[in-house]
């Protein structure tokens, strides 16, 4: 059985689909050749991260496949109930990269309030110089402790970013659909202690955050626009790791460039993969390049999650 793990897969998962009897290739077919590339071989399982797509046109013209999987949470890349009305399984490993994009906003957090970003860009320029003017200039940094994070989108991510913030003597504000409460577990030194957070009115998130971290799916329009952005405090910083979109870019350069908002922080983009050349030169953004969930850990995680369900699936088949 041959698996196309066209946007690469973790050792982990490689080895243990190879070790239950399955061919894995990961040679990167482009988005043109893939119909081509997966009727020629007849393979079965298609494996994706976000970079490939999977429409409509993929799912009837390639008549062999039976499962696709998506490496991470997200699949609007994929046309996931046209495939399920095809007979197709496709499924995701929606808590293996939760940590880690935690982790990844805590990084654009820590770093925002003492403007890592700009003297990074501009010690290797300036160090020798300008030292003491650099030293003036970013003389200005804040703490996180005491300060109140708003998480809009409580689901495992967020939820995973609470432990940390709340770790670290931050307030935290949520706004899910969901009504909560939420028990929050933070573990310790071998020891639990666990918060209940209640759910606040979107109203108190937007005014009443300093940072504000996005952690939705991805949305048809921005939930955050000119009319949040306007409610929330002078100065705020917005993190988005969610998707592309979720935050209107257009009215978050406006707001940097009144000075509204003090910074942003960007792992996704509207327009990926040429996000826009004026959000990237941005001297109030903290910039990566989609990598939420691109550590080794959670890629292991995901590798052998996938394997798992295609082992699964195929022994349910069997049985
Ligand atoms: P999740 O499903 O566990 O949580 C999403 C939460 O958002 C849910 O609790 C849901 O009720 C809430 N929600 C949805 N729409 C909402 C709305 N309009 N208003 C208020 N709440 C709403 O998903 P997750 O694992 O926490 O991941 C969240 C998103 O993060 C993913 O969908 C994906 O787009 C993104 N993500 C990004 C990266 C990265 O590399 N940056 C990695 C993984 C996931």
């Amino acid at each position: 059985m041959k698996v196309l793990a066209n946007d690469g897969i973790a050792n982990s998962g490689k080895e243990a689909l190879e070790k239950a009897g399955f061919e894995v290739i990961t040679e990167k077919v482009e988005q043109a050749d893939l119909i081509e590339a997966i009727n020629e071989n007849g393979y079965e399982v298609l494996l994706v991260r976000s970079a490939t797509k999977v429409r409509e046109d993929i799912i009837d013209a390639c008549p062999s496949l039976k499962m696709i999987g998506r490496g991470g949470v997200g699949m609007d890349n994929i046309d996931v109930d046209y495939a399920r009305s095809k007979g197709i399984n496709v499924f995701n490993t929606p808590a293996s990269s939760s940590q880690s994009v935690a982790e990844l906003v805590m990084a654009h957090l820590f770093g925002a309030v003492r403007f890592l970003h700009q003297a990074n860009r501009e010690m290797p320029i300036k160090g020798t110089s300008d030292f003491k003017v650099l030293k003036k200039n970013y003389a200005k940094g804040i703490e996180l402790r005491g300060k109140t994070l708003g998480i809009y989108g409580f689901g495992r991510i967020g939820q995973a970013l609470a432990q940390y913030a709340l770790g670290c003597g931050m307030k935290v504000l949520v706004y899910d659909r969901n009504e909560g409460p939420f028990d929050i577990t933070l573990s310790i030194a071998d020891q639990n202690l666990t918060v209940t957070l209640e759910r606040s009115e979107l109203e108190e998130v937007l005014t009443q955050s300093d940072f504000l971290s996005l952690h939705v799916p991805a949305t048809d329009g921005a939930l955050i626009g000119e009319a949040e952005i306007a409610k929330m405090k002078d100065g705020a910083i917005i993190l988005n790791a969610a998707r592309g979109g979720v935050v209107d870019e257009m009215a978050l350069l406006t707001a940097l460039n009144e000075g509204k908002i003090a910074h942003a922080a960007l792992d996704v983009f509207e327009n990926e993969p040429t996000p826009s050349a004026e959000i990237l030169a941005h001297e109030k953004i903290s910039l990566s390049p989609h990598i939420g969930a691109a550590t080794l850990e959670a890629q292991d995680r995901i590798g052998t999650e996938l394997a798992d369900n295609i082992i699964a699936h195929y022994q349910k088949q069997e049985a």
